[in-house]
């Protein structure tokens, strides 16, 4: 094992670093839960991609630079130590654009990619529905086959960035005989589409972070199908393992919370609970941990092994991670924790509660928390289902 960085890779993370320091936005853009905010993310994005950046590991024909997944950790280090924006099309680039990479047809590729890396097309995931949740494999919207097209019926619902994103990746039951895993489908749908009626939900503070996506007769492309008809639930699971094992959260996000966090508790240290000292020093520790683990599942990844079962183990480790972040952030602040961002003693504080709120959110996407246990203890464990 050899834990330094080549001269190649030292010289990659010195350009991505002069390139940020010279492009990132130097104030943060207004959230990409508004409209005007999800155009300003997708300039960045487009800027971003122009610069050879948008995702380091594709091929260049497809707007990458043809990185290997090393670098694509030492540019997301440099990208969160610049505090460059969010990634607004995260499900295209993190999560599609692999699954398109193993299961597209070179066509596919072509058409896709490219526009995915510049976000001229911005993708929302359409796992969720009604009465599909944690079970996905109860969904219950249709795609029925109609010489060359899919006729779509049925809603998907908690679609993030979907309120403007212009295309949704999903799966549909191409079956409408089958239950369960058998017969679905992974489709790829314009959301301009006739028959496709997309309504945004607003979250408490009134901004559209999610929506609800309605399809009536809705007609795509069969060549929008993706992977083989009625084997939809494998490809699914392909994407599920990038989301969870490795590309949605990076260890640099968490890496550079959890200074903040050191520095937060050197801030205060005078006026807060001295045993929160301890607790610091534990989360930068267990983040330093995630960072390594990633690394090794990263040389693995190079050495032609696959993302298995255990990204559910991935996935709790940095949820519960960025929850603990947060909380302990917010008992050093105390009571200035609660301050309205209007108040003279509220800077940078704001943030942190921001980022609690979110994180709560952490073992609920991707899949729930228990249903990773429940994954850890059948498929690693091999512990009986009942
Ligand atoms: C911030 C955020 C972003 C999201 N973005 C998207 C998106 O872009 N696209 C999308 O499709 N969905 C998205 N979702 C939806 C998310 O995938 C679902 O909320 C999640 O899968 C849980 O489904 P549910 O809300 O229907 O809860 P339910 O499935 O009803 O679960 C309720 C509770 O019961 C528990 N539970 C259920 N079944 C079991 C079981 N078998 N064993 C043990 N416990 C169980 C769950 O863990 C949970 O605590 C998002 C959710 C959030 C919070």
């Amino acid at each position: 094992m050899d834990l330094q960085y080549t001269p190649e890779q030292k010289e990659f993370r010195r350009e991505v670093r002069e390139w940020l320091h010279a492009n990132a936005p130097k104030e943060p853009l207004t959230t990409f839960d508004v409209k005007e905010g999800f155009e300003q993310h997708c300039e960045w994005e487009h800027r971003l991609n122009e610069g050879g950046f948008a995702m380091v590991p594709w091929p260049v024909e497809y707007g990458g630079r043809g990185a290997d997944l090393l670098e694509w950790l030492i540019f997301e280090e440099e990208y969160y130590r610049a505090g460059a924006p969010g990634r607004v099309n995260q499900n295209g680039i993190f999560l599609l654009g692999p699954t398109i990479m193993e299961y597209g047809t070179p066509e596919q590729k072509a058409r896709f990619l490219p526009k995915m890396a510049s976000s001229e097309e911005v993708w929302a995931q359409g796992w969720s529905e009604p009465n599909a949740g944690s079970d996905m494999a109860a969904i219950q919207t249709t795609a029925v086959r109609d010489g060359d097209d899919y006729v779509i019926n049925g809603q998907k619902t908690w679609a993030s960035r979907g309120a403007f994103a212009h295309w949704m990746f999903g799966l549909f039951r191409t079956d409408p005989d089958s239950e369960r895993h058998r017969g679905l489908s992974f489709i790829l749908v314009p959301l301009d589409a006739p028959g496709v009626t997309v309504r945004p939900i607003e979250k408490l503070n009134h901004k559209a972070a999610f929506a609800e996506v309605f399809f009536d007769d809705a007609r795509v492309g069969v060549e929008n199908l993706l992977g083989e008809e009625g084997r939809g639930w494998q490809v699914a699971m392909s994407t599920a393992g990038f989301e969870r094992g490795l590309m949605l959260r990076s260890p640099a996000r968490f890496q550079q919370t959890a200074a903040k966090l050191v520095a937060l508790y050197r801030e205060h240290q005078h006026d807060c609970d001295p045993s929160l000292r301890r607790r610091v020093a534990e989360l930068w520790m267990r983040a330093e941990a995630y960072t390594l683990d990633t690394y090794r599942t990263v040389s693995r990844l190079l050495a032609g092994g696959k993302i298995g079962a255990e990204a559910s183990l991935n996935k709790i480790f940095w949820s519960e991670l960025d929850v603990a972040l947060h909380e302990t952030a917010l008992e050093i602040l105390g009571w200035r924790a609660e301050l309205l961002p209007s108040a003279p003693a509220a800077e940078g504080v704001g943030e942190w509660l921001d980022g609690y709120i979110f994180a709560l959110a952490g073992p609920i996407y991707a899949g729930t928390n228990e249903i990773q246990r429940n994954v850890i203890a059948e498929r690693i464990l091999g512990l009986p289902r009942k």
